[in-house]
Protein backbone atom coordinates (compact mmCIF):
# COMPACT_ATOMS: atom_id res chain seq x y z
CA UNK A 1 0.00 0.00 0.00
CA UNK A 2 1.27 3.75 -1.04
CA UNK A 3 2.24 5.19 2.04
CA UNK A 4 0.49 8.84 2.76
CA UNK A 5 4.26 10.57 2.51
CA UNK A 6 4.51 9.32 -0.78
CA UNK A 7 1.34 10.92 -2.50
CA UNK A 8 2.34 12.59 -5.39
CA UNK A 9 0.77 15.72 -3.77
CA UNK A 10 2.47 15.00 -0.41
CA UNK A 11 5.20 17.95 -0.02
CA UNK A 12 6.51 18.40 3.52
CA UNK A 13 2.98 19.17 5.09
CA UNK A 14 3.13 20.17 8.93
CA UNK A 15 0.74 18.17 9.55
CA UNK A 16 -2.59 16.44 7.71
CA UNK A 17 -5.79 15.45 9.85
CA UNK A 18 -8.49 12.62 9.13
CA UNK A 19 -11.72 13.89 10.36
CA UNK A 20 -14.73 11.39 11.18
CA UNK A 21 -17.42 12.17 13.47
CA UNK A 22 -19.67 9.22 13.38
CA UNK A 23 -22.68 11.07 14.57
CA UNK A 24 -23.21 13.41 12.06
CA UNK A 25 -22.05 11.17 9.21
CA UNK A 26 -19.17 14.21 8.75
CA UNK A 27 -15.58 12.77 7.07
CA UNK A 28 -13.03 15.78 6.14
CA UNK A 29 -9.42 16.33 6.03
CA UNK A 30 -7.31 18.90 7.05
CA UNK A 31 -4.39 19.46 5.56
CA UNK A 32 -1.72 22.30 6.85
CA UNK A 33 1.08 22.28 5.17
CA UNK A 34 2.90 25.52 6.46
CA UNK A 35 2.26 27.83 9.21
CA UNK A 36 5.71 28.81 8.86
CA UNK A 37 4.92 32.81 8.94
CA UNK A 38 1.30 32.25 10.69
CA UNK A 39 -1.89 30.36 10.92
CA UNK A 40 -2.65 27.86 8.06
CA UNK A 41 -5.19 29.65 6.27
CA UNK A 42 -7.65 28.62 3.39
CA UNK A 43 -10.92 27.76 3.07
CA UNK A 44 -13.08 24.82 2.92
CA UNK A 45 -14.31 22.98 -0.17
CA UNK A 46 -17.56 20.69 0.34
CA UNK A 47 -17.15 18.42 -2.89
CA UNK A 48 -18.26 14.85 -3.97
CA UNK A 49 -15.28 12.82 -4.73
CA UNK A 50 -15.70 9.41 -6.40
CA UNK A 51 -12.27 8.47 -5.39
CA UNK A 52 -11.25 9.38 -1.56
CA UNK A 53 -7.59 9.26 -2.83
CA UNK A 54 -8.73 12.49 -5.18
CA UNK A 55 -9.71 14.50 -2.07
CA UNK A 56 -6.64 13.77 -0.13
CA UNK A 57 -4.93 14.91 -3.26
CA UNK A 58 -7.10 18.21 -3.36
CA UNK A 59 -6.39 18.99 0.02
CA UNK A 60 -2.58 18.50 0.30
CA UNK A 61 -2.18 20.36 -3.31
CA UNK A 62 -4.50 23.48 -2.45
CA UNK A 63 -2.85 23.91 1.14
CA UNK A 64 0.19 24.31 -0.39
CA UNK A 65 -1.46 26.53 -2.74
CA UNK A 66 -2.65 28.66 0.03
CA UNK A 67 1.04 29.00 1.11
CA UNK A 68 2.04 30.04 -1.51
CA UNK A 69 -0.42 32.57 -2.05
CA UNK A 70 -0.10 34.04 1.28
CA UNK A 71 3.67 34.36 1.31
CA UNK A 72 3.99 36.17 -1.97
CA UNK A 73 1.17 38.52 -0.78
CA UNK A 74 3.77 39.26 1.82
CA UNK A 75 0.33 38.13 4.74
CA UNK A 76 1.23 36.68 8.27
CA UNK A 77 -0.58 33.48 7.43
CA UNK A 78 0.80 30.50 6.46
CA UNK A 79 -1.25 27.63 4.39
CA UNK A 80 -4.03 25.43 4.65
CA UNK A 81 -7.22 23.78 3.37
CA UNK A 82 -9.88 22.07 4.38
CA UNK A 83 -12.14 19.16 2.38
CA UNK A 84 -15.33 17.47 3.51
CA UNK A 85 -16.63 14.79 2.15
CA UNK A 86 -20.13 14.78 0.41
CA UNK A 87 -22.02 12.29 -0.22
CA UNK A 88 -23.52 12.10 -4.09
CA UNK A 89 -26.27 14.18 -3.20
CA UNK A 90 -24.02 16.91 -1.82
CA UNK A 91 -26.25 16.29 1.91
CA UNK A 92 -25.16 18.80 4.53
CA UNK A 93 -26.31 19.57 7.36
CA UNK A 94 -25.92 21.64 10.70
CA UNK A 95 -24.81 18.53 12.94
CA UNK A 96 -21.73 18.22 10.15
CA UNK A 97 -20.98 22.12 10.18
CA UNK A 98 -21.07 21.94 13.52
CA UNK A 99 -18.88 18.71 14.11
CA UNK A 100 -16.47 20.77 11.66
CA UNK A 101 -16.04 23.49 13.75
CA UNK A 102 -15.41 21.29 16.72
CA UNK A 103 -12.65 19.81 14.50
CA UNK A 104 -11.36 23.43 13.30
CA UNK A 105 -11.32 24.33 16.90
CA UNK A 106 -9.34 21.50 18.28
CA UNK A 107 -6.22 22.40 16.09
CA UNK A 108 -6.20 25.51 18.32
CA UNK A 109 -5.24 28.20 15.73
CA UNK A 110 -2.84 26.65 13.98
CA UNK A 111 -5.67 26.61 10.55
CA UNK A 112 -8.42 28.76 9.88
CA UNK A 113 -11.04 28.25 7.21
CA UNK A 114 -13.27 30.54 5.23
CA UNK A 115 -15.18 29.48 2.06
CA UNK A 116 -14.54 27.54 -1.02
CA UNK A 117 -16.69 25.63 -3.43
CA UNK A 118 -19.72 24.24 -2.16
CA UNK A 119 -19.34 26.51 1.06
CA UNK A 120 -21.40 29.68 1.77
CA UNK A 121 -21.39 32.48 3.90
CA UNK A 122 -24.07 30.70 6.18
CA UNK A 123 -21.85 27.62 6.43
CA UNK A 124 -18.88 29.77 7.98
CA UNK A 125 -21.56 31.65 10.63
CA UNK A 126 -22.78 27.97 11.61
CA UNK A 127 -18.83 26.97 11.96
CA UNK A 128 -18.41 29.82 14.00
CA UNK A 129 -20.78 28.94 16.83
CA UNK A 130 -18.44 26.20 17.54
CA UNK A 131 -14.86 27.95 16.73
CA UNK A 132 -13.33 31.39 16.45
CA UNK A 133 -10.60 30.48 13.70
CA UNK A 134 -13.65 31.57 10.70
CA UNK A 135 -13.38 33.68 8.39
CA UNK A 136 -15.70 34.98 5.45
CA UNK A 137 -18.26 35.57 7.87
CA UNK A 138 -20.79 39.06 7.26
CA UNK A 139 -19.60 42.04 8.05
CA UNK A 140 -20.88 45.57 9.12
CA UNK A 141 -21.67 47.82 6.71
CA UNK A 142 -18.30 50.03 6.36
CA UNK A 143 -15.96 47.04 7.52
CA UNK A 144 -13.06 45.54 5.62
CA UNK A 145 -14.10 42.16 4.65
CA UNK A 146 -16.95 40.82 2.30
CA UNK A 147 -17.38 39.48 -1.03
CA UNK A 148 -13.61 39.48 -2.11
CA UNK A 149 -14.46 39.02 -5.98
CA UNK A 150 -14.13 43.34 -6.55
CA UNK A 151 -10.75 43.03 -4.44
CA UNK A 152 -9.70 40.32 -6.66
CA UNK A 153 -10.66 42.09 -9.63
CA UNK A 154 -8.95 45.16 -9.09
CA UNK A 155 -5.54 43.39 -8.22
CA UNK A 156 -5.50 41.89 -11.81
CA UNK A 157 -6.65 44.94 -13.43
CA UNK A 158 -3.00 46.35 -12.04
CA UNK A 159 -1.53 43.34 -12.86
CA UNK A 160 -2.89 43.62 -16.68
CA UNK A 161 -1.63 46.70 -16.68
CA UNK A 162 2.41 46.18 -15.34
CA UNK A 163 2.12 43.19 -17.72
CA UNK A 164 1.39 45.74 -20.50
CA UNK A 165 4.07 48.47 -18.98
CA UNK A 166 6.31 45.74 -19.82
CA UNK A 167 5.68 43.52 -22.73
CA UNK A 168 3.68 46.55 -24.87
CA UNK A 169 5.32 49.51 -23.40
CA UNK A 170 2.28 51.40 -22.70
CA UNK A 171 1.31 53.29 -19.46
CA UNK A 172 -2.10 52.59 -20.13
CA UNK A 173 -4.72 50.01 -21.49
CA UNK A 174 -5.94 52.87 -23.77
CA UNK A 175 -6.89 51.15 -27.09
CA UNK A 176 -6.05 48.02 -26.58
CA UNK A 177 -7.86 44.63 -27.06
CA UNK A 178 -8.12 42.82 -23.82
CA UNK A 179 -9.23 38.97 -24.10
CA UNK A 180 -11.81 38.29 -21.34
CA UNK A 181 -12.30 34.16 -20.36
CA UNK A 182 -15.15 34.12 -17.56
CA UNK A 183 -18.09 37.04 -17.23
CA UNK A 184 -18.52 36.19 -13.49
CA UNK A 185 -17.34 37.72 -10.53
CA UNK A 186 -13.70 38.42 -11.20
CA UNK A 187 -14.08 38.75 -14.55
CA UNK A 188 -16.68 41.32 -14.52
CA UNK A 189 -14.70 43.42 -12.34
CA UNK A 190 -11.76 43.69 -14.53
CA UNK A 191 -13.89 44.03 -17.66
CA UNK A 192 -15.66 47.52 -16.04
CA UNK A 193 -12.44 48.46 -14.86
CA UNK A 194 -10.16 48.08 -18.19
CA UNK A 195 -12.89 49.61 -20.26
CA UNK A 196 -12.96 52.45 -18.07
CA UNK A 197 -9.40 52.58 -18.84
CA UNK A 198 -9.60 52.78 -22.32
CA UNK A 199 -9.49 49.04 -23.53
CA UNK A 200 -11.77 47.23 -25.89
CA UNK A 201 -13.43 44.17 -24.40
CA UNK A 202 -13.98 41.06 -25.93
CA UNK A 203 -15.87 38.20 -23.44
CA UNK A 204 -16.79 34.53 -23.64
CA UNK A 205 -18.65 32.81 -20.97
CA UNK A 206 -20.59 29.06 -21.06
CA UNK A 207 -22.78 31.18 -19.99
CA UNK A 208 -23.51 33.17 -23.42
CA UNK A 209 -26.04 35.42 -21.77
CA UNK A 210 -23.69 36.43 -18.63
CA UNK A 211 -20.97 36.98 -21.63
CA UNK A 212 -23.66 39.52 -23.54
CA UNK A 213 -24.85 41.45 -20.79
CA UNK A 214 -20.93 42.25 -19.40
CA UNK A 215 -20.41 42.70 -23.58
CA UNK A 216 -23.43 45.48 -23.60
CA UNK A 217 -22.23 47.42 -20.34
CA UNK A 218 -18.86 47.86 -21.50
CA UNK A 219 -19.34 48.55 -25.30
CA UNK A 220 -17.61 45.25 -25.67
CA UNK A 221 -17.79 42.23 -27.93
CA UNK A 222 -18.28 38.20 -27.66
CA UNK A 223 -17.32 35.53 -28.67
CA UNK A 224 -18.20 31.72 -28.15
CA UNK A 225 -16.76 30.06 -25.28
CA UNK A 226 -14.40 27.15 -27.26
CA UNK A 227 -13.30 30.79 -29.42
CA UNK A 228 -11.17 32.72 -26.65
CA UNK A 229 -8.33 30.96 -25.93
CA UNK A 230 -7.35 31.10 -29.19
CA UNK A 231 -7.87 34.50 -30.02
CA UNK A 232 -5.58 37.55 -31.36
CA UNK A 233 -5.52 40.34 -28.58
CA UNK A 234 -2.87 42.10 -26.67
CA UNK A 235 -4.11 40.30 -23.58
CA UNK A 236 -5.43 37.07 -22.41
CA UNK A 237 -7.50 36.99 -19.35
CA UNK A 238 -8.66 33.45 -17.67
CA UNK A 239 -10.90 34.53 -15.16
CA UNK A 240 -13.20 30.74 -15.13
CA UNK A 241 -11.22 27.46 -14.80
CA UNK A 242 -8.15 26.37 -14.20
CA UNK A 243 -5.67 23.91 -15.68
CA UNK A 244 -6.64 26.25 -19.23
CA UNK A 245 -2.97 25.98 -20.84
CA UNK A 246 -1.84 22.82 -21.82
CA UNK A 247 -0.26 21.09 -24.71
CA UNK A 248 -2.84 21.31 -27.15
CA UNK A 249 -4.21 25.18 -26.24
CA UNK A 250 -0.67 26.58 -25.73
CA UNK A 251 0.41 26.49 -29.36
CA UNK A 252 -3.15 28.19 -30.35
CA UNK A 253 -2.45 31.35 -28.39
CA UNK A 254 -2.20 34.45 -30.38
CA UNK A 255 -1.33 37.03 -27.19
CA UNK A 256 2.12 38.33 -26.19
CA UNK A 257 0.27 38.80 -22.04
CA UNK A 258 -1.35 36.62 -19.91
CA UNK A 259 -2.64 37.95 -16.97
CA UNK A 260 -6.04 37.05 -15.14
CA UNK A 261 -7.54 35.97 -12.20
CA UNK A 262 -8.41 32.34 -12.25
CA UNK A 263 -6.48 30.00 -9.59
CA UNK A 264 -4.45 27.44 -11.26
CA UNK A 265 -4.24 28.26 -15.07
CA UNK A 266 -1.27 26.08 -16.24
CA UNK A 267 -2.36 22.53 -16.32
CA UNK A 268 1.30 21.05 -15.54
CA UNK A 269 4.43 22.77 -14.53
CA UNK A 270 6.07 22.07 -17.77
CA UNK A 271 3.15 24.36 -19.45
CA UNK A 272 5.06 27.45 -17.40
CA UNK A 273 7.90 26.55 -20.09
CA UNK A 274 5.47 26.01 -22.72
CA UNK A 275 4.33 29.37 -22.39
CA UNK A 276 7.56 31.21 -21.90
CA UNK A 277 8.70 29.09 -25.13
CA UNK A 278 6.57 30.90 -26.84
CA UNK A 279 7.52 34.42 -25.95
CA UNK A 280 4.33 35.14 -23.89
CA UNK A 281 4.63 36.62 -21.23
CA UNK A 282 2.83 35.32 -17.65
CA UNK A 283 1.38 36.93 -14.60
CA UNK A 284 1.45 33.81 -12.19
CA UNK A 285 -1.89 33.52 -11.04
CA UNK A 286 -1.52 33.12 -7.38
CA UNK A 287 0.00 36.53 -7.34
CA UNK A 288 -1.74 38.38 -9.73
CA UNK A 289 -5.02 37.53 -7.99
CA UNK A 290 -4.15 37.74 -4.59
CA UNK A 291 -6.63 40.83 -3.69
CA UNK A 292 -9.36 38.72 -2.61
CA UNK A 293 -7.53 37.02 0.32
CA UNK A 294 -5.64 40.66 1.07
CA UNK A 295 -8.92 41.46 1.78
CA UNK A 296 -10.07 38.39 3.80
CA UNK A 297 -6.84 38.34 5.43
CA UNK A 298 -7.69 42.16 6.85
CA UNK A 299 -11.11 40.68 7.91
CA UNK A 300 -9.55 37.69 9.72
CA UNK A 301 -6.72 40.00 11.41
CA UNK A 302 -8.78 43.22 11.77
CA UNK A 303 -5.53 44.69 10.65
CA UNK A 304 -6.68 47.49 8.39
CA UNK A 305 -9.52 49.77 6.61
CA UNK A 306 -10.52 49.91 2.83
CA UNK A 307 -8.00 52.56 2.29
CA UNK A 308 -5.11 49.91 3.59
CA UNK A 309 -6.63 47.08 1.87
CA UNK A 310 -6.06 49.19 -1.38
CA UNK A 311 -2.45 49.90 -0.96
CA UNK A 312 -1.69 46.11 0.14
CA UNK A 313 -3.46 44.86 -3.39
CA UNK A 314 -1.99 47.98 -4.91
CA UNK A 315 1.72 46.16 -4.17
CA UNK A 316 0.60 43.24 -6.49
CA UNK A 317 2.50 45.07 -9.49
CA UNK A 318 5.47 45.17 -7.57
CA UNK A 319 5.81 41.50 -6.73
CA UNK A 320 5.21 40.68 -10.66
CA UNK A 321 7.65 42.95 -11.76
CA UNK A 322 10.20 41.20 -9.25
CA UNK A 323 8.67 37.99 -10.62
CA UNK A 324 9.84 38.82 -14.13
CA UNK A 325 12.60 40.41 -13.74
CA UNK A 326 14.16 37.03 -12.08
CA UNK A 327 13.01 34.80 -15.04
CA UNK A 328 14.90 37.42 -17.87
CA UNK A 329 17.84 37.17 -14.99
CA UNK A 330 17.80 33.67 -14.66
CA UNK A 331 15.96 31.91 -17.49
CA UNK A 332 13.66 30.38 -15.29
CA UNK A 333 9.98 30.95 -16.49
CA UNK A 334 7.80 33.71 -14.42
CA UNK A 335 5.86 30.18 -12.74
CA UNK A 336 9.17 28.14 -11.60
CA UNK A 337 10.46 31.81 -10.38
CA UNK A 338 7.17 32.56 -8.34
CA UNK A 339 6.95 28.86 -7.00
CA UNK A 340 10.70 29.45 -6.17
CA UNK A 341 9.96 32.73 -4.15
CA UNK A 342 7.39 31.29 -2.11
CA UNK A 343 9.51 28.63 -1.52
CA UNK A 344 12.07 30.64 0.25
CA UNK A 345 9.75 32.71 1.93
CA UNK A 346 8.31 29.93 3.59
CA UNK A 347 12.05 28.91 4.94
CA UNK A 348 11.78 26.08 2.32
CA UNK A 349 14.27 27.41 -0.49
P1 LIG B 1 -17.67 33.09 -10.91
O1 LIG B 1 -18.36 31.81 -10.69
O2 LIG B 1 -18.30 34.37 -10.45
O3 LIG B 1 -17.38 33.27 -12.49
C1 LIG B 1 -16.81 32.30 -13.28
C2 LIG B 1 -17.43 32.42 -14.66
O4 LIG B 1 -16.72 31.57 -15.56
C3 LIG B 1 -18.89 31.97 -14.70
O5 LIG B 1 -19.68 32.99 -15.30
C4 LIG B 1 -18.86 30.70 -15.55
O6 LIG B 1 -20.04 30.50 -16.32
C5 LIG B 1 -17.65 30.96 -16.43
N1 LIG B 1 -17.07 29.79 -17.05
C6 LIG B 1 -16.92 28.54 -16.55
N2 LIG B 1 -16.32 27.75 -17.43
C7 LIG B 1 -16.04 28.49 -18.51
C8 LIG B 1 -15.42 28.23 -19.76
N3 LIG B 1 -14.93 27.02 -20.07
N4 LIG B 1 -15.31 29.25 -20.65
C9 LIG B 1 -15.81 30.47 -20.37
N5 LIG B 1 -16.41 30.77 -19.20
C10 LIG B 1 -16.53 29.80 -18.28
O7 LIG B 1 -16.23 32.91 -10.30
P2 LIG B 1 -15.17 34.04 -9.90
O8 LIG B 1 -15.30 34.33 -8.45
O9 LIG B 1 -15.24 35.17 -10.88
O10 LIG B 1 -13.80 33.26 -10.08
C11 LIG B 1 -13.21 33.07 -11.35
C12 LIG B 1 -11.85 32.42 -11.20
O11 LIG B 1 -11.02 33.25 -10.37
C13 LIG B 1 -11.86 31.04 -10.53
O12 LIG B 1 -10.80 30.27 -11.08
C14 LIG B 1 -11.54 31.36 -9.09
O13 LIG B 1 -10.96 30.25 -8.43
C15 LIG B 1 -10.55 32.48 -9.27
N6 LIG B 1 -10.41 33.36 -8.10
C16 LIG B 1 -11.49 34.03 -7.63
C17 LIG B 1 -11.33 34.88 -6.53
C18 LIG B 1 -12.48 35.70 -5.99
O14 LIG B 1 -12.22 36.56 -5.16
N7 LIG B 1 -13.71 35.49 -6.44
C19 LIG B 1 -10.07 35.01 -5.93
C20 LIG B 1 -8.98 34.30 -6.44
C21 LIG B 1 -9.17 33.47 -7.54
Amino acid sequence: MQSPWDFPDFDDHEVVHFVTDRNSGLKAIIAVHSTHLGPGAGGTRFWHYADKGQAVADALRLSRGMSYKNAMADLPLGGGKAVILADEAHTKTPEMLAAFGRAVDGLCGRYVTAEDVGMSVADMVAISKETKYVSGLPVAEGAVGGDPGPHTSYGVFLGVRAAVRRALGKDSLSGLHIAIQGAGSVGGGLARLAAADGARITVADVAADRAQALADEVGGKTVAARDILAIEADVLAPCALGAIFNERTIPELRVPVIAGGANNQLATAADGDRVDGRGILYAPDYVINAGGIINVASEYLGDGDEAKVRERIERIPGRLEAIWDESAATGRNPAAVADDMAQRKIGRG
